[in-house]
């Protein structure tokens, strides 16, 4: 007889996880595949780092096949399941359609970039969360200054010298720090661009950045980051968008040709054809990480709506910690329903949470001690080494070189501006 097939849905924290811990569980005595549209996991928290250039894309990336040998990893996208025939249907990398039966199911699709779909929003704003956009954001940036400096109509100058991130949530607020150093560095090294005028807006429609987080991390935040000069706006969301820029709600049109969207992100598209309940966008599950009424389906990290033990009622936010954690304890307890182990609930400790402000910046409450900069920079780059599943030397190497050698860049960023290709979709993964 053949060994039970367990199907895993997406290799991102979650899903790398939960195949590495049902492989070491079962030894053999079930057939794990994985399905990912790429042959890698993302690490995204240390995605900025790569925009930077403070981190070689490879850094970032782990090879799934030598990671996980026991894993059979089939290239593909997902675009149905039948959970009454317990079968999913793929799209391989060549466009050929694929079939895989199973006997359990992980989901790990994570989210997408909310980006609105409004035409005219598409021509220049981004996405980021992946190695292309993060790329191309970075680019986007540079040549956005190097057309500045040699344009003639001061209308057009200030349009490309001003750079809107809407959402001050984890992502827009590290972006946003990220970017305007960025920018500040690119210009340091342009003799026309040395004098002129870098605008950095950050507006978020809550009365706080960082809205889910400490208040403390909030006031470090905006504190850090008007200090540097980004134009903060709190209660501030975005009105009509044009080719030209976009009016934000209190009024002010912004000239601009970058507008980044960090609105968070939402659950996959897949999700939404699954038929199965779904909380906030996300697949509801049980404290077992199995969705009620299909015990052999499991669904974890951001697609999943996982309640959260220390705040009834409520369920655990899309975020890196709870993506690694619940994607374990899915591998534990698929291997339990197989026969292997107990199955546990789960249960976390908050161990609060760490925003990388850039340069020597950050603010951090692990273990709900709230602190600022170099202490709470190393804290946040300790969390993501602990937390990324390959390539600690090697990230280690990088940051190292670059706090020796300021200003130097990975050997990708090290090719002149413009020579990213920029067809690139608003959408994907
Ligand atoms: C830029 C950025 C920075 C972040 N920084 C932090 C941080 O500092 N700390 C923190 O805690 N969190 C951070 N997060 C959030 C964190 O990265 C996510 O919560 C976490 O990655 C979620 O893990 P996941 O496995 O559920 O989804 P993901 O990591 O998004 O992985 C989903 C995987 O599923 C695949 N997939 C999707 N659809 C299909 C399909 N139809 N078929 C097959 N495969 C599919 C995708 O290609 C991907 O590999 C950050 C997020 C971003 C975007």
């Amino acid at each position: 007889m053949s060994p039970p097939r367990v199907v895993i849905v997406g290799a991102g924290l979650a899903g790398y996880h939960a195949a590495s811990a049902l492989s070491r569980r079962m030894r053999g005595r079930a057939e794990v595949v994985l399905v990912n549209p790429t042959g890698f996991t993302l690490y995204l928290p240390l995605l900025l780092d790569v925009a930077a250039g403070k981190l070689d894309p490879s850094r970032v990336t782990v090879p799934l096949a030598r990671a996980l040998p026991d894993v059979r990893v089939v290239l593909g996208t997902v675009d149905r399941i039948d959970t009454g025939s317990r079968r999913v249907h793929y799209v391989d990398a060549d466009q050929a359609a694929g079939l895989l039966a199973y006997d359990r199911l992980i989901v790990t699709v994570g989210g997408v970039t909310k980006v609105r779909p409004v035409s005219a929003v598409s021509a220049h704003s981004f996405g980021f969360h992946d190695i292309a956009e993060a790329l191309h954001l970075r680019d986007h940036i540079e040549r956005q200054l190097y057309l500045a400096a040699t344009s003639d109509n001061p209308t057009e100058r200030a349009a490309r010298r001003t750079f809107v991130v809407l959402g001050a949530g984890h992502t827009g607020t590290e972006l946003a720090a990220a970017g305007q150093l960025m920018s500040r560095e690119i210009a340091r090294g342009h003799p026309w661009l040395r004098e002129q005028p870098i605008r950095w807006i950050l507006a978020e429609p809550a009365e706080r950045l960082l809205p889910d987080m400490h208040p403390r991390l909030s006031e470090t935040a905006t504190r850090v980051l008007r200090r540097r000069g980004v134009d903060v706006r709190t209660r501030t969301s975005v009105g009509q968008v044009t080719s030209g820029g976009l009016r934000l709600s209190d009024g002010e049109f912004v000239p601009t040709r970058t507008i980044v969207w960090s609105f968070g992100v939402r659950p996959d598209p897949l999700i939404n054809g699954l038929r199965l309940a779904v909380e906030q966008g996300r697949i509801r599950v049980d404290e077992y990480l199995s969705v009620p009424g299909h015990p052999e389906i499991y669904v974890c990290g951001d697609a999943a709506a996982v309640p959260d033990l220390t705040r009834p009622g409520k369920i655990t936010p899309m975020s890196g910690r709870h993506a690694v954690r619940q994607g374990r304890l899915a591998g534990r307890n698929v291997a339990a329903s197989l026969g292997s182990g107990r199955r546990e609930p789960y249960r976390h400790g908050n161990r609060g949470a760490t925003v990388d402000l850039g340069g020597w910046q950050a603010a951090a409450d692990p273990l709900g001690i709230p602190f600022s900069g170099i202490a709470a920079k190393a804290a946040t780059r300790a969390c993501r080494l602990f937390t990324v599943p390959a390539n600690r030397m090697a990230i280690v190497n990088d940051w190292l070189a670059d706090a020796l050698l300021p200003g130097r860049r990975t050997p990708r960023h090290r090719a002149p501006v413009s020579m990213t290709p920029l067809n690139l979709t608003q959408e994907k993964r």
